[in-house]
């Protein structure tokens, strides 16, 4: 056999099947081991030595093919990485990462928070899923009462529901402590509304409580006045009016100045310039008595407020059901 010719064959085979490799329809690892592999058309020719006659000469055509051919296919390693390399390019603006940031509730809820902190109250947390003990009947709420009526409560099974409110708090807070008790407890709250523009329900509300020995309301109405112009800015103002609630006597409800117009008037405030914001009074002595307190020696006062309707107002969201409807549009506006 000729050892020329075989060489000759071989490199020809392997100029046709570079182009395959370069029309994309080989490739390079199949290139490779037909040639140079370890059942390669070289290995099988060097294995076909003894059928030549001049040994030492086929041993030098074979050794330069076979190097020959490996310098090409290192070649085209190289030309493949250069091309990978150049599809890199540096000099594109970078991109960048789609990071997360605290849904607008959330930082409501934490401004407020903030404010409380600051003011020396601590954080007191409770359960979702509560009896009717705790989420009527030690705040005041006897069976039939008409005012549990005011809450449409989600029942789990027999007196076990979702609770209504977060007071549930200041039950289980108190009833785990002698006073002093300042906390603020947030949380969601259900009750069972028909989802529209300013009713979810699920919703979340933060509910303050301080007892003590002498509290008094002008505390209560020192204590909100900081608060509400800490969170909407200093030139807020508060008013007081009568109302009910099953577990503050007196109680309140608290309007501060129209955010939007300032107390000027407009369509936000129903041209009065004020705003409901919150309900506030004087823990009901039957409510520290429900816990354990001597209500001769300590009295105290609690606000509750929805988190969702501040940020209604501190952003003017016109609609409680964004908040909910997870649209990223809305979401990256705060
Ligand atoms: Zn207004």
């Amino acid at each position: 056999m000729d050892v020329k010719k075989l060489a000759e064959e071989i490199k020809s085979s392997f100029q046709e099947e570079l182009k395959n490799f370069e029309n994309g329809n080989l490739n390079f690892e199949d290139l490779k081991n037909k040639f140079l592999g370890r059942k390669g058309l070289v290995a099988d020719a060097f294995s076909q030595m003894r059928n030549f006659t001049d040994k030492a000469l086929a041993g030098q055509i074979l050794n330069s093919l076979k190097n020959e051919l490996t310098e090409k296919v290192n070649s085209l390693t190289e030309n493949t990485s250069s091309a990978k390399t150049k599809k890199l390019d540096l000099s594109l603006p970078g991109r960048k990462p789609n990071a997360g940031t605290l849904h607008v509730v959330t930082e409501t809820q934490r401004q407020i928070e903030d404010i409380f902190f600051a003011m020396g109250f601590e954080m007191a947390t409770g359960p979702q899923v509560e009896t009717d003990f705790f989420n009527f009947e030690s705040l005041n709420f006897p069976p039939d009462h008409p005012a549990r009526e005011m809450h449409d409560t989600f029942f789990v099974e027999g007196d076990v529901l979702l609770r209504t409110h977060t007071s549930n708090v200041q039950i289980h807070a108190m009833k785990s402590q002698e006073p002093p008790v300042r906390v603020i407890a947030p949380g969601k709250c259900y009750r069972n509304d028909t989802p529209d523009a300013t009713h979810s329900p699920v919703f979340q509300q933060i509910e303050a409580l301080y007892v003590d020995k002498n509290v008094t309301f002008t505390e209560l109405k020192g204590t909100l006045d900081a608060f509400v112009k800490a969170l909407f800015g200093k030139a807020t103002k508060t008013r007081f009016r009568p109302s009910f609630f099953p577990f503050t006597e007196p109680s309140a409800e608290v309007d501060v100045t129209c955010v939007v117009c300032k107390g000027k008037g407009c369509n936000v405030c129903k041209q009065t310039g004020w705003i409901e914001i919150l309900g506030a009074g004087m823990v009901d002595p039957n409510v520290l008595e429900a816990v354990g307190y001597d209500s001769e020696i300590y009295s105290g006062y609690a606000f509750g407020l929805g988190i969702e309707r501040v940020a209604m107002l501190k952003y003017g969201i016109p609609d409680l059901r964004l908040f909910f409807q997870n649209d990223i549009r809305f979401l990256k506006q705060f």
